[in-house]
Parts: C-alpha cells; sequence; structure tokens
C-alpha cells in the first residue's frame, strides 16, 4: 500500500486512558502532530463510565486524590492544571466529608487537613505520635517523584518511625488499595506520593463524576487539533534497526510515527512488537485484581446514617494485600460513597450509590464457565456486602427493600475492556519510571511508568511527553 504524509504522524499514543488523554494534551500544545488511537469506543481506559437501562455508572472514580484548595501552590492537582492549561472549574472538584480507615475496635478518620488525621493517630496511638509525626516529616521532604529514586521497601522506611503494628497496617490499608501494585509492602516513593495524596493533600469528585474529567481533557485536546481514532486498536508494532519502524492497525492499515507513547502496560506493549529479541521483563505481569459491586439505593447514604466518603476496612489480625487463594477476599476491602461529597441540593448522583472493591483473583475467575461466572458473581456480590455492612453504622430497614439496582464487575471485565493483562488494575510491581523500552522511539507512561490512579496517570503522561518528545 502506498504510504502519504497523511499517514504520518509526529507522536502517536496508544490508549485513549488519563495518561494517553494528558499525554496527547501537551504535545498537541507543542503543535506536534499527535494521533491516539483507542480499541474501545469510550475514553478513559480504567477510568471510564458506562450505562444500563438508562442509569450512567462510573468505572473507575472513587475519589480523585491530591485535592487542594485553590491558592495552594507546587502540588500535582496545580501541576496539572498548569501543564495542560486547564482552569480549576475544568474538573469541578468538590471536596469529600470525611473518610475512615476501620479495622476491628479501631476508626481513624481523615479530610482533605492532615491536622485532622494527626489529632486522630494522637488519640488513638499516643505513644506513636512522635513517631508519626517524624514520618510525615520525612515525606514531606522527600522529592517521591524524581524519576531516579531507589526502590527500597516502604515497610522497612515507616517500622523506623512506627513500632506499632495495628497502625503500620492502618497506615499502609488506604494507600496500598489506592496506589500499589505489589503484594504485602510498598515501594517507599510510592508510599511517599500515596500518603501525600491522601493524607496531606486530599479527596474530591465532580457531581457528574468521571465523566467531567473526561470531558475536560477530551475538549482541551480537541480544541487543540489533536486527532483521536475510536475503536480502533493496534495489533502490532512493526520494527526495524531497534525502531518502531510502522503501526498495523486493528483495520489492516498502516501508519508510521517518529516516537510511540504506550499506555497499555509493559509486557502489553511488549507482545504487540514484531521483533523476537529476548523478552526482558516478560514476567513483570501484576498479580492484583478487584472486583467491584455497586448498589443503587432510593436512599441517598446520608438518609441511612452513612456519612462517610471513602471507608478503608480491614478484618483481619494484620492488614493482608495480596492476591486470594478464593475467588475474592472480603476481610478488607475500600466502601464508596460518591453521593458524600461537598455538593449543593441538587447535585452529585441524583439516587443512592454504594460501591464497594475487594482483592480478587483473576485466574480462577477466567477459569469459571459462563453459567458458574454468573452464580459466582452473585455469591460474592452478597459475601462482600455483608462483610462490609460490619464497618457502617446498622441500618433499620434491609438493604434490598430500598435497592433498585445492582452491578458488579471482576477482574475478567477488567481485561475485555482495558486489555490490562491479568485484571491488574495497577499494572507491573516494577515500574519503568523514565518509561523506556528496548526500542529507541518506543516510551511507556501511565500505569506502568509508575505513577497510579486519575492523578498519577495524568502526570504520567505530561511527563513522559515532556521527557521523550518535547525535550524538557
Ligand atoms: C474499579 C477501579 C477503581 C478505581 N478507583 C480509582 C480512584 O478512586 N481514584 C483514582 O485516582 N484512581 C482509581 N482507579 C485507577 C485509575 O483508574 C487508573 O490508575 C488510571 O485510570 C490509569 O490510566 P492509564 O491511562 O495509565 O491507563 P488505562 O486507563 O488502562 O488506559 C489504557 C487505554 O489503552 C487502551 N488500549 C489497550 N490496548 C490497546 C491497543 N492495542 N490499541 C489501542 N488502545 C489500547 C485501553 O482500552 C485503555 O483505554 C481505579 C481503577 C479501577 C478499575
Amino acid at each position: 500500500m502506498a504510504r502519504t504524509a497523511s499517514d504520518h504522524y509526529d507522536v502517536v499514543v496508544i490508549g485513549a486512558g488519563m495518561s494517553g488523554l494528558a499525554a496527547g494534551i501537551r504535545l498537541a500544545m507543542y503543535d506536534r502532530r499527535v494521533l491516539i488511537l483507542e480499541r474501545h469506543n469510550a475514553p478513559g481506559g480504567l477510568n471510564s463510565f458506562y450505562s444500563i437501562s438508562g442509569r450512567k455508572y462510573d468505572v473507575g472514580l472513587h475519589a480523585m486524590t491530591n485535592y487542594v484548595p485553590p491558592g495552594v501552590k507546587g502540588t500535582p492537582l496545580v501541576k496539572i492544571l498548569r501543564q495542560l492549561r486547564l482552569k480549576r472549574d475544568d474538573f469541578d472538584l468538590r471536596p469529600q466529608g470525611y473518610s475512615r480507615i476501620a479495622i476491628p475496635g479501631c476508626d481513624l478518620t481523615f479530610t482533605n487537613e492532615f491536622a485532622h488525621f494527626e489529632a486522630q493517630v494522637a488519640d488513638a496511638f499516643p505513644e506513636q505520635i512522635d513517631g508519626f509525626r517524624r514520618l510525615a516529616s520525612h515525606i514531606r521532604d522527600y522529592e517521591e517523584a524524581a524519576l531516579d529514586n531507589p526502590d527500597i521497601s516502604a515497610r522497612h522506611v515507616v517500622g523506623e518511625f512506627i513500632t506499632d503494628p495495628v497502625l503500620e497496617d492502618m497506615l499502609f490499608l488506604p494507600l496500598m488499595y489506592y496506589g500499589s501494585a505489589r503484594e504485602g509492602d510498598m515501594d517507599f516513593p510510592q508510599f511517599a506520593i500515596m500518603f501525600k495524596a491522601l493524607f496531606f493533600e486530599g479527596f474530591a469528585r465532580p457531581p457528574e463524576g468521571v465523566r467531567q474529567i473526561i470531558r475536560a481533557l477530551t475538549d482541551r485536546y480537541r480544541a487543540l487539533g489533536g486527532e483521536r481514532k475510536m475503536k480502533l486498536g493496534v495489533k502490532e508494532l512493526r520494527v526495524r534497526d531497534g525502531l518502531v519502524n510502522e503501526l498495523l492497525l486493528d483495520d489492516g492499515s498502516l501508519i508510521t510515527a517518529d516516537k510511540v507513547l504506550s499506555t497499555i502496560g509493559e509486557v502489553e506493549t511488549r507482545r504487540l512488537c514484531s521483533d523476537t529479541t529476548p523478552d526482558v521483563g516478560a514476567d513483570n505481569v501484576g498479580s492484583l485484581s478487584f472486583v467491584e459491586t455497586i448498589t443503587v439505593t432510593s436512599k441517598k447514604p446520608a438518609e441511612l446514617g452513612w456519612n462517610d466518603t471513602i471507608v478503608f476496612f480491614n478484618a483481619r489480625e494484620r492488614f493482608h494485600y495480596a492476591r486470594p487463594d478464593a475467588l475474592v477476599d472480603p476481610e478488607s476491602g475500600v466502601i464508596c460513597f460518591p453521593n458524600n461529597y461537598d455538593y449543593s441540593e441538587e447535585e452529585g448522583p441524583p439516587e443512592g450509590l454504594f460501591r464497594l472493591t475487594a482483592l480478587a483473583n483473576y485466574d480462577r475467575w477466567l477459569a469459571l464457565e459462563e453459567s458458574d461466572y454468573r452464580a459466582a458473581k452473585s455469591e460474592w456480590f452478597g459475601a462482600l456486602r455483608d462483610s462490609a455492612l460490619r464497618f457502617l453504622p446498622r441500618l433499620v430497614e434491609p438493604l434490598d427493600g430500598i435497592t433498585v439496582a445492582t452491578d458488579m464487575f471482576t477482574p475478567k471485565t477488567i481485561t475485555r475492556y482495558t486489555g490490562h493483562l491479568s485484571g491488574a488494575i495497577y499494572g507491573a510491581p516494577v515500574k519503568r519510571k523514565r518509561g523506556e523500552t528496548h526500542l529507541g522511539n518506543l516510551y511507556l507512561c501511565g500505569t506502568d511508568q509508575g505513577f497510579l490512579g486519575i492523578t498519577g496517570a495524568m502526570l504520567s503522561g505530561i511527563s513522559m511527553a515532556n521527557l521523550h518528545c518535547l525535550g524538557e
């Protein structure tokens, strides 16, 4: 097939998730000819939305982390807005009420004010507060986003400041659920990123949910002249002389690009490459996946006495963050009430929403036949709900009586809609912080570059576009 100038791009971005959209904006802003290719029919990736029977559901947004009020400078949210030339109003973020870390017999609440959390720790763990303050100060001074940070055990570093295993677990519980691709421990720089994101900064959500964030990004990209093709994936990256020479697309067409930024994961990207050089990192596939249940209720959570925004719960003696042997581990998880943000009367979700997330085993879900799969969804939906209800104020009426709709997705759903191997939301355990690959013009951004979550993915897209395509 004859190639024309119209088939050539300065940069092709694979994936229209948060990182791909942010990278695309950055590149279009500097007049690069950029094309975003997305296999799915909707943008957003792990952070997308869908409709069933006229009801709109978010896939991935419990909370946008790193919220700071207007006027605060130098934080990730401020950097994203500045780098993408977006206004605060474009995301329309509303702060949380309060969230809670809950284990049997002990609760710690946190808000978007660190002093509140510090006071909670002082109250519940008086003998640990000096160590906690020193840990917070160590993290405050730490350059967590440096691309050359050594890989060190967060358990080890935290252990130098906190000697009570109960408090240690209560700190790891939310930080792991919201941003760890590793079992049992975290890389300390990632722990510091998440500590700042949750405890120094905080949670927010737009009244319209993730659609608002996606719309802000896609509108900006379009206004800058960026090109995007939906329902068109990259099938193969054809390699010659250590470079991506051509991209073969799902419809059989071929395009070329000076540089390719891939947001789909390291091993997932490697598998697209036509070369057969030794498969470095071929086993760097994440093992952590999740189920999520959604219950829509006729009453808002506050009417039921449920006032938390997010609850991170653990029923075990020690918090165990690992792929479970069973289909689901209902003993720990995350409860999210998207209604409980600071909206005005008429804003926010029109019905009550009660969302639950827990660790799940991808291989076991994948092995089920269709009828067993449906039965397992129903069984684990109930088991996870009953487990979570132990950590909420008791209802005066049965939940079933006010439930108007339910839905649930499994690790299998995650792989089907995003292509992430093993349904691993946080991707590979070893991150490639500089985004480099074995090919000279192919770079990673997003999940496997290493900045996780919505804010992290956008920052990753921005920093990898700056570093590798704009020479910053
Ligand atoms: C249930 C759940 C809850 C979450 N909750 C939160 C939360 O509350 N707060 C938070 O900050 N984060 C949350 N996250 C995490 C957050 O959504 C992700 O970290 C972030 O969205 C990752 O963005 P990304 O751009 O790196 O990757 P992705 O979103 O995975 O984007 C990759 C894109 O590439 C596309 N693709 C794959 N293969 C190809 C191909 N060959 N060709 C073309 N396109 C391809 C995929 O369809 C996808 O759209 C949650 C995630 C889930 C699933």
